[in-house]
């Protein structure tokens, strides 16, 4: 997931998803419309300036449950470089797995403490602001702060992987079973029958009459596919290891130039090379792929007046690049996601340096298998 930089704390990035701005102005319209409420004699300038700064104290609240995640992943070795927030709350993107129970219980305990701390520290800020007799917009900020700092610390504690409180539930699990894998089943099972009770549980709300049950279906709906994804990936990371992109693409990319006619791209390259994909080149670019399989609805006698730019797939730079860094496992992830075969490898200046298939990923999880390593 990509988003935009908007800073750097203690070495690790944070990024906004394009779709936290949904959320943003969301929060926005909720704060605005329940502030109006209970200070109908407020003015509406002072009505905007406070939601917009009870949302971004929201905002920042959010970064600090992520960053608690992150600097205490740091701490135990796990490398977390990056935080992107995105539609649903944030996410710390973890380069390697807990190696431990014991890691994995305090990375993921740090987040919801961290956000029933600050709801604290805002219901303390509330009762002195109300005791001092500040305006009441201000007052009504606190609490709404707090309260939204206790029901994310209480969402993020249902006990479903991957929720911060799943992996409580699966270091709990870990430890007792001394099976990574098959706490990871549990937790995720748990996870898509949370997910699936909210989805129910704002259907109903729905079928009621109150449109705000879209939120509980779409969490729900999100925390089922996501515990479901999150399962294959720690059974894909498991039978990998650590292996990166960089290890498994080739390199260079064979390429063919976009103009030449599919009958010379077929004996050429293909036949020639015995590929079944080549990246299609551009006055020097990249500018798409071209697979196998498209040969395949063009008819045998018009493959002399078609152009290999005419059936490629364009390079689509969000789906069909992966920088050599990433772990194999998050290739295959961004594959099964897009529904590719393959992937371009980029270096970090951007450059396209090779190129990663899923069935070479999936041959060493054989290999490896078969080796019983
Ligand atoms: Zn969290």
């Amino acid at each position: 997931m990509q988003g935009w930089k908007i800073g750097k704390v203690f070495g690790i990035t944070i990024e906004i998803h394009f779709t936290w701005l949904i959320i943003f102005g969301l929060i926005l319209s909720v704060v605005t419309q329940e502030i109006g409420q209970t200070a109908p004699d407020a003015s509406r300038a002072s009505l905007w300036a406070t939601a917009i700064i009870t949302t971004l104290l929201f905002f920042v609240c959010l970064v600090l449950h992520e960053l608690a995640h992150s600097v205490m992943a740091n701490r135990l070795g796990a490398g977390v470089s990056r935080i992107t927030l995105f539609v649903f709350g944030g996410v710390s993107q973890l380069k390697n797995e807990p190696d431990s129970p014991a890691s994995e219980f305090k990375v993921a305990i740090v987040g919801p403490l961290t956000s029933i701390i600050l709801a604290g520290l805002f219901y303390a800020i509330y009762l002195g602001l109300n005791g001092l007799g500040v305006s009441s917009v201000w007052v009504l900020a606190a609490n709404w702060v707090a309260r939204i700092n206790l029901a994310l610390a209480i969402f993020n504690m249902l006990p479903g992987f991957p929720l911060d409180g799943g992996r409580v539930l699966r270091s709990i699990l870990w430890s007792a079973w001394n099976s990574l894998d098959r706490a990871t089943r549990v937790a995720a099972n748990v996870g898509q029958a949370f997910g699936y009770i909210l989805v129910g549980l704002g259907f109903l709300m729905i079928i009621s009459g109150n449109w705000g049950g879209l939120w509980p279906v779409a969490l729900g709906w999100l925390l089922a596919s996501a515990a479901a994804g999150s399962y294959q990936r720690v059974q894909l990371q498991q039978a990998l290891g650590d292996v990166y992109v960089h290890d498994l693409m080739s390199s260079p990319v064979r390429t063919i130039p976009a103009q030449v006619t599919l009958a010379q791209a077929a004996y050429d390259h293909f036949m020639a090379a015995r590929f079944t994909a080549f990246a299609v080149e551009q006055e020097g670019a990249i500018v798409g792929m071209i697979r196998m399989e498209q040969f395949q609805p063009i008819p045998r006698e018009r493959w002399e007046h078609t152009t290999v730019a005419e059936v490629m797939e364009p390079l689509d730079p969000e789906t069909m690049l992966v920088n050599s860094d990433k772990m194999a496992v998050d290739a295959m992830m961004q594959m099964a996601e897009h529904d590719l075969g393959r992937l371009l490898v980029t270096d970090h200046s951007g450059n396209i340096i090779g190129i990663i298939s899923s069935s070479d990923v999936r041959r060493l999880v054989r290999v490896k298998s078969g080796l019983g390593m």
